[in-house]
């Protein structure tokens, strides 16, 4: 509103102070032509999507009438009674805050399946308070920094999940979420997976078959094949030069 048609409007109410008199109703026209002036009226217990109306409380800078309401949420809040009764206003200030957060999550990439699998990737890696952090973050096992801040970046790598069965899987589980390292896998090929975990000791020297495997330099299937369908012993398995299998 410009100055002169607020200070119109002071003029047209000057003498009238319904408003601070009758706390329990407030009338007061608005608008400057007479077609679209309309007769404002606000009781005590009246609702208005999700307001009740509790109080008048006083006038703002442009003389317009203010209420206290109480939101179904919970919360007291002052607001203008024109913005209430016009429907501009019909909430603490809640309800754009869940249509923003429904509009974040159907934009763009946030209704994916991966989007949600990324979130849960950054919870179980960054956040303390998450159930399985202990496992994740809390042994170092992080997403690398291109991912962690780039859901688009990780999605391009993983491609899209390729069925409802799939999940993330760590090809090495003591290795991080990042390239190289993931891949969409079944429960079933997560499971024998687990082998890529068993711990090979050779010469006083213990780790993962993951780990033998990158640091002989070997395929991970041939270490895997010697240990566990050729029944090697670890010593065999890992000393053995790869030209003789
Ligand atoms: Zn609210």
């Amino acid at each position: 509103m410009n100055y002169d048609a607020s200070a119109i409007q002071q003029k047209r109410r000057s003498g009238k102070n319904t408003c601070k008199e009758k706390s329990s109703a407030i009338q007061f026209s608005q608008g400057k032509t007479k077609t679209d002036r309309k007769k404002i009226e606000i009781k005590e217990g009246q609702t208005f999507g999700r307001l009740t109306a509790i109080c008048f409380n006083g006038k703002d800078r442009y003389n317009h009438p203010i209420w206290m309401f109480l939101c179904t949420c919970g919360k007291k809040k002052e607001i203008s009674a024109i913005s209430v009764f016009k429907g501009v206003t019909r909430s603490c200030g809640c309800l754009r805050k869940e249509n923003s957060k429904i509009m974040k999550s159907t934009h763009g990439l946030g209704h994916l399946d991966e989007y949600v699998i990324w979130c849960g990737i950054k919870q179980r890696c960054f956040n303390p308070k998450c159930k399985e952090y202990r496992l994740y973050g809390a042994r170092g096992i992080i997403l690398c920094d291109a991912w962690k801040h780039d859901f688009k970046a990780f999605y391009e790598y993983i491609g899209p999940r390729p069925t409802k069965h799939h999940s993330i899987d760590r090809i090495d589980s003591n290795g991080n979420y990042e390239p190289g390292n993931v891949r969409w896998a079944t429960h079933l090929e997560q499971a024998n997976n687990v082998r890529s975990n068993t711990i090979l000791t050779c010469r006083g020297e213990s780790k993962t078959m993951a780990e033998w495997a990158r640091s002989l330099g070997i395929a991970y299937d041939m270490l895997c094949q010697r240990v566990c369908k050729l029944g090697w012993s670890h010593e065999k398995a890992i000393l053995t030069p790869k030209l003789f299998t």
